[in-house]
């Protein structure tokens, strides 16, 4: 036998007890002639004492384990002489009888610990032994709730858990697909889902009317910190019912996961119209959990010579609370924030309402102090606030002017816990795309117009919004989704104004169209990223500490070394050839 109990179970009240314990050496100390080893498994550490005056030949071999040792051990619960409160373990330790190694161990190149001295790239390499430490393990632990609680959930409202295929065609969202080589129709390839988007909905018109799925979902895009190649969401779709059945729904299972995953009750979701959203915050995902909203300052600006006012289409100004005393180093500093090229401003305007009364500003040349007041009374700044202005082309200065509030709302604690749920609504229906020159679906092409918008869809359609919804928290988009076109001419509609040829339709999505005409009933859907969720719901930012074995920044993992190259034998398989360039050869 391996084990009667855990490494993390064991307490005052099993005092006397023979106990089998299995795990790995975390340490060993020598204290005299005790030598205590720290004994861990995944559901805790129990302290182990071996005492050379009463058997010093297995003293002497525990003196010899090294770290990370997998062993096995036997002896008699006591109570400890210096106990440790914090552990639940901490107030016994066992006295050991039997000792067992199972498997020894090479150093770990790194401290198996929860604050660890191992940097990133070699927790990657070694993510097995990364996995092992604590922060991870709660990581895993937590996501393994999200997902029960997630089914929980659904299940009780009579989702149905469906797989749809791996192997598919393209999916239009937005990304480009990772496709897969058949080697039975030699020249032809699979797409990888970039989501379950066009099964799910086959599945509504199979009158499977509640759908879901925790579904890996592939997508190759540039990386960032809340990116992954291959990531999961939990994929839903409804029919018979309009948006509200579905905002109501799935804000539900939101308040349902963080009840139970972290015993926090979220408040009612306020609804926000995208165009507000841009307006006030300059982003479809508006941290919500403080203010300083957008102020036009565009009209009061004007007609007092200062020439980039005058020029601008659009003068924006934020107040930051209890600012006015920054420094002029301070706010050269903000002025250098704005100026990098992420950021992309030419300047900034800065006004103090200091605390007698007085008005001081980097354009007092140009504005008298009542202008300035005035400038403040927009959103009723006190004595003591600071306004941050920018100017520029309307669209630019919005996005300038939000990455600098978050800096503002970090910069004064104002992101640190909490949760600020809200629904974003009314996305616009189509984009224009710079590079390819022109319109994309904003959500993808199977979203409906709002009911107000129907008949302009054929007319101007980019001016058509969409029934389309974020579920946003703490300016994190958690989940997207829309009200889908149910109707085989509105769907040709949406294909025309998307530029789409019939025959181009006909080929990438003739299967769904075919479908249409078979009654299919009103529906809509949504998809939840899992791994944001859970990043979101414990306060940090990285998807990847919630994924068991995340790539790399550039997609690769380097633990298994992949992608890599494949043999000559696999390519003609394949019917594939590397072509090398010349710089490779
Ligand atoms: N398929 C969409 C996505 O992956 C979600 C949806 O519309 O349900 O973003």
């Amino acid at each position: 036998m391996y084990r009667t109990h855990t490494c993390g179970e064991l307490n005052i009240k099993n005092v006397g007890q023979t106990v089998t314990l299995s795990g790995w050496v975390q340490r060993t100390r020598k204290l005299g002639g005790m030598t205590f080893v720290d004994l861990r498994d995944r559901y805790g550490i129990t302290q182990l004492a071996f005492n050379s005056d009463e058997n010093e030949a297995l003293s002497t071999e525990a003196t010899k384990l090294g770290r990370e040792f997998v062993i096995s051990i036997e002896g008699e619960v006591i109570e400890r002489s210096s106990k440790n409160k914090k552990m639940p373990t901490g107030e016994i330790e066992i006295k050991i009888e039997k000792l067992t190694v199972l498997n020894q161990a090479k150093v770990p190149p790194f401290t198996i610990e929860d604050d660890t001295d191992g940097g990133e790239e070699i927790r990657m390499k070694y993510r097995y032994l990364d996995l092992r430490r604590n922060p991870l393990q709660e990581n895993m632990r937590l996501r393994h709730k999200l997902t029960l609680e997630t089914r929980n959930f659904l299940d009780s409202r009579e989702f149905l858990d469906m797989e749809t295929p791996y192997l598919i065609k393209s999916t239009p969202e937005g990304a480009r697909d990772f496709v897969v080589p058949s080697r039975m129709n030699p020249g032809e390839f699979y797409a990888l889902p970039q989501s379950p988007q066009t099964f799910k909905q086959l599945l509504m018109i199979s009158g499977y009317d509640r759908y879901f799925q925790i579904v890996r979902c592939f997508r190759d895009e540039d990386l960032r910190a809340d990116r992954q190649p291959e990531f999961t969401q939990i994929d839903c779709e409804m029919a018979f019912v309009d948006r509200e059945d579905i905002l109501n729904t799935f804000e539900g299972l939101a308040k349902h996961l963080f009840k139970k995953l972290k015993n926090v009750e979220l408040p009612e979701f306020p609804r926000m119209k995208y165009v507000d959203a841009i307006k006030n915050y300059g982003s479809d995902k508006p941290d919500t959990r403080f203010g300083m909203e957008f102020q036009y300052l565009t009209e009061l600006t004007k007609g007092k010579d200062f020439k980039i006012f005058e020029e601008a289409e659009t003068v924006i100004g934020i107040v930051a609370k209890g600012c006015a005393s920054y420094s002029r180093k301070e706010l050269d500093k903000l002025i250098d924030f704005v100026k990098r090229p992420q950021v992309g401003a030419l300047g900034l305007v800065w006004v103090k309402f200091n605390e007698d009364g007085s008005v001081k500003s980097s354009v007092d040349k140009f504005y008298s102090q009542e202008d300035l007041k005035a400038w403040g009374a927009l959103d009723n700044a006190q004595p003591g606030d600071l306004m941050l202005v920018m100017s520029g082309e309307l669209a630019k200065t919005q996005n300038a002017m939000n990455v600098l509030r978050l800096e503002m709302g970090d910069r004064l604690g104002l992101r640190d816990g909490g949760f600020s749920p809200l629904w974003v609504v009314d996305f616009p229906l189509l984009e224009w795309d710079e590079e390819s020159g022109r319109y994309h679906a904003m959500h993808h092409p199977f979203t409906s117009p709002i009911p107000a918008d129907m008949d302009k869809l054929a007319t101007d359609p980019k001016n058509v919004f969409a029934d389309a919804y974020d579920m946003v928290i703490n300016g994190v988009e958690l989940g997207g989704g829309s009200i889908r076109i149910h109707d085989k001419t509105i769907q040709s509609q949406m294909f025309d104004a998307l530029g789409f040829t019939k025959e181009e339709a006909e080929a990438q999505f003739g299967f769904l169209l075919n479908a249409f005409e078979y009654g299919a009933p009103p529906h809509g859907g949504i998809a939840f990223g899992l791994d944001r969720i859970a990043a979101v719901i414990s306060g940090q930012e990285s998807i990847r500490d919630f994924i068991a074995f995340p790539k790399n920044n550039s997609g690769r993992d380097v633990m298994i070394d992949s992608p890599s190259p494949i043999d000559e034998t696999q390519l003609d398989e394949l019917t594939l050839q590397v072509v090398k360039t010349e710089q490779e050869d």
